[in-house]
Formats: structure tokens, C-alpha cells, sequence
């Protein structure tokens, strides 16, 4: 969650399992896929914990636990996903991509990228 005191916002950023994923391509050891959810996922016994996929992120959706060392990712619950069961308002849900979704998706995204770079002025 990015939290714009100034604009007095928070915008909860998800993973979007890219189409191109930057974290799986820059990982030295392929330890990132995409299963068959779509999801793009991390796998443990490959990761060496170089944080390569932390940086490579655009949107910062992956980091490294203080507790367990280990890379936490999205991986969409296994297809199943805890976040929109437990929404209370609903505004979580899990939807097949269609190219219309995709599209609303962009539209949002450079609203967004347009705000924030208001907000950073
Ligand atoms: S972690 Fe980042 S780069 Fe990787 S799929 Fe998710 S949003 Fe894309
Ligand atoms: S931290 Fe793990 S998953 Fe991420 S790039 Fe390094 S080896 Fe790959
Ligand atoms: S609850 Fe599951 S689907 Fe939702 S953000 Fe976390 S890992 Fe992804």
C-alpha cells in the first residue's frame, strides 16, 4: 500500500503478474515462472535470495521477509485469492483477464501515474 499523506490518498498496489514480468526475467537462477493460474511465481528452492526481482519490480511488489529471509510474491493464492475473500467492501475481485479489463487496467494506471506525479511536484 502507497501511502500520499499530502493528497490525503492511499492506493493499494498489486502485482499485475505482467505479461513481461521484469522480476522473472532479470532472476540469474529462473527461479520466478508463471504457473498455470497465470500467475507469475517464485520458487524457494531455486530463489538464492539475490533481490535482483526486488529491484527489477516497477511497482515494488516483491520483497524479502525479516522473519523467514525468503522472497514474498503474489501468487494469486494458488488461484483462489485470500485478499478478495476477505475484502469487506468488495472491492477486491478476482476476474479472468479479458482485453477489456486489460484496458480499463492501463486507463487507471496512468491516472494514477499522473496523480502521483502531481503529488510529487
Ligand atoms: S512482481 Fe512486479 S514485475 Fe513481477 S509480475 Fe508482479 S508487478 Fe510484474
Ligand atoms: S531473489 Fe530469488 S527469485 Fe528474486 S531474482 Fe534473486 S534468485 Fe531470483
Ligand atoms: S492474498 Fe493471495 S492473491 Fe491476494 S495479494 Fe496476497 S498472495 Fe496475492
Amino acid at each position: 500500500m502507497l501511502f500520499y499523506e499530502e493528497a490525503a490518498i492511499s492506493v493499494p498496489i498489486m502485482c499485475m503478474q505482467c505479461e513481461d514480468p521484469a522480476c522473472m526475467h532479470v532472476c540469474p537462477v529462473g527461479a520466478i515462472s508463471r504457473d498455470k493460474n497465470g500467475a507469475v511465481v517464485s520458487n524457494p528452492k531455486k530463489c538464492i535470495v539475490c533481490k535482483l526481482c526486488v529491484s527489477a519490480c516497477p511497482l515494488g511488489n516483491i520483497s524479502v521477509s525479516k522473519v523467514s529471509k525468503k522472497i514474498i510474491k503474489c501468487d494469486l493464492c494458488g488461484g483462489d485469492p485470500c485478499c478478495a475473500k476477505v475484502c469487506p467492501s468488495g472491492a477486491i475481485k478476482y476476474e479472468d483477464a479479458t482485453t477489456a479489463n486489460i484496458s480499463k487496467k492501463k486507463i487507471i494506471g496512468e491516472k494514477f501515474k499522473n496523480l502521483f506525479a502531481e503529488v510529487e511536484k
